[in-house]
């Protein structure tokens, strides 16, 4: 795009996202049908889900307590007495001819998510937390479109969702990137979502606007969908930004109207405008009661949320004496964290348990592609390498080895170390015997030495260690050989 820099930096953005996320309840929000992903299509039905006549649906309360707990987490309140909605529209995937939603009467609202860009902090708005059922899925097969086919599987209608509307206060696509990192990570920790975007299970859409920078007024938004990764998010926001920017600039306006995001062509395209857009005709849902929340149900839920991550932060900052940045990696997720702590106790050694995660087991991880919930190192035996290395018995350049050895092998830093025989030599005789060949064996460097260099001693340290396949004690070396140098 020809967006000039100028251009640019006269204008600033404003997003606010609409996410959808699948509650991960055993049963559907109105019916007692399966919501296990992967299953033959049309197996997981009832006449609810089909929205044949005269069904009638029955809130699941498991999904109402899950919806909560996001609400609470995402620090909302939530109204004592909300109300589902019908939202009406024709789509073949939609049998019923109109979804159960929530409009003006919504579950929860004026929550927030707190997000970090760089080194600032930015408060976010969450506008509301409602709940509703989903839709089916259609399939299209085939080439050219003579032989085109669709299919319906409705499995996934009336699984639970609730949507979180964002308040328009993200200004970059960096700052709706890091907001949805953060509203991913919370949920994760809730366990109310596996939060999985190539299974629909975490959706977003992007509404987005500019206006001259210093403007008070928002401009004229579009609303982007077919986003299905962070990344996604992050490139449709980039272009659709410049192109507004762009038309703007030239003197003409922003059409109101929903674009969908093509990663392939890497641009947005529009589908429809505000003039073809839909009217829902909402009204009250005629075939259920109002949702009222007790204090005692509201309670429970909030009793039963976990540490959040940035309290769980804070804590290790505390309690185990982390730097910030440390205590900020680890609780990315709660898995993480979890075997974090179970590390940290297990040795004792709360800062290296921190860098020997976050410098050595991540990266190992990272390359297997592997989750630290498959890590074949559990907290446990890496508890126990770093117990060996905070008595000295194993050197940090050793236990480098040892733990690429044991999440190849599986078996334990014990084991390993009286396998190979590897234990740090901490007999002082044994390493000046070492240290005494060397200093006989090559009287240049030793008269180097004695004449000021001092910078031989390095070498020195590196012979004797090259000699004992890198198992004497470093600090005993070191004055070993300084005293049978000196
Ligand atoms: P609509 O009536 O089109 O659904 P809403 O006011 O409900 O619009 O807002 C939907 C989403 O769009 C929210 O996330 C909100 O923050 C965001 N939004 C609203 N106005 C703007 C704007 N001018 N620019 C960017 N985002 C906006
Ligand atoms: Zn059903
Ligand atoms: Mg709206």
């Amino acid at each position: 795009m020809t967006v000039s820099t100028v251009a640019r930096t006269k204008y600033e953005a404003v997003i606010g996202l609409e996410v959808h996320l699948q509650l991960r309840t055993n049963t559907k929000i109105f019916c007692s049908c399966s919501t296990h992903f992967g299953d033959p299509p049309n197996s997981n039905v009832c006449p609810v889900c089909l929205g044949l006549p005269g069904a009638l649906p029955v809130l699941n309360q498991a999904a109402v307590t899950m919806a909560m707990k996001a609400a609470l987490a995402l620090n909302c309140a939530i109204n004592p007495r909300s109300r589902f909605a019908r939202k009406n529209y024709f789509y073949p995937d939609l049998p019923k001819g109109y979804q159960i939603s929530q409009y003006d009467e919504p579950l929860a609202e004026h929550g927030w998510v707190d997000i970090e860009v760089g080194k600032t902090r930015k408060r976010i708005g969450v506008t509301r937390v409602h709940m509703e059922e989903d839709a089916g899925k259609s399939l299209h097969e085939g080439f050219p479109d003579s032989d085109r086919k669709s299919y319906i599987d409705l499995n996934r209608s009336g699984v639970p969702l609730i949507e979180i509307v964002s308040e328009p206060d993200l200004r970059t696509p960096d700052e709706a990137f890091e907001y949805l990192t953060r509203l991913k990570t919370l949920l994760l920790y809730l366990d109310v979502s596996n939060c999985n975007m190539e299974e629909g299970s975490l959706r977003c859409d992007a509404n987005v606007s500019v206006r001259p920078e210093g403007a008070t007024k928002f401009g004229t938004k579009t609303e982007v969908k077919n986003l299905n990764s962070f990344r996604f998010l992050h490139k449709a926001l980039t272009y659709e930004i410049e192109r507004q920017i762009e038309i703007v600039d030239g003197g003409g306006t922003i059409q109101q109207e929903t674009r969908l995001w093509d990663s392939k062509e890497q641009r947005t395209y529009g589908m429809r405008s505000k003039e073809f857009a839909h009217d829902y005709r909402y009204f009250p849902e005629p075939d259920l009661l109002p949702l009222v929340i007790s204090d005692e149900w509201k309670a429970q839920a909030r009793q039963s949320l976990p540490e959040l991550p940035d309290a769980r932060r804070q804590r290790f900052i505390q309690e185990y004496a982390l730097p910030d940045y440390d205590a900020g990696q680890l609780t990315l997720s709660k898995q993480l964290a979890d075997y974090f702590e179970d590390v940290a106790q297990g040795s004792g050694e709360p800062k290296l348990a921190a860098n020997w995660m976050l410098s050595e087991l991540l990266h190992l991880l990272k390359d297997a592609n592997r989750e630290i919930s498959e890590s074949p190192v559990s907290a446990a035996h890496l508890a126990e390498l770093l117990k060996m290395i905070a008595k000295g018995s194993v050197s940090g350049k050793m236990a480098k080895d040892i733990l690429a050895e044991m999440y190849s092998s599986g078996k334990t830093a014990g084991a390993l170390v009286s396998e190979k025989g590897l234990a740090q030599i901490t007999d002082a005789d044994q390493i000046s015997k070492v240290a005494r060949e060397i200093i006989a064996a090559n009287p240049k460097q030793v008269e180097q030495y004695r004449s000021g260099k001092t910078a031989t001693m390095g070498w020195f340290v590196g012979q004797v260690m090259k000699a004992t396949r890198g198992q004497a004690n470093p600090q005993m070396l070191q004055e070993l050989l300084k005293k049978e140098l000196g």
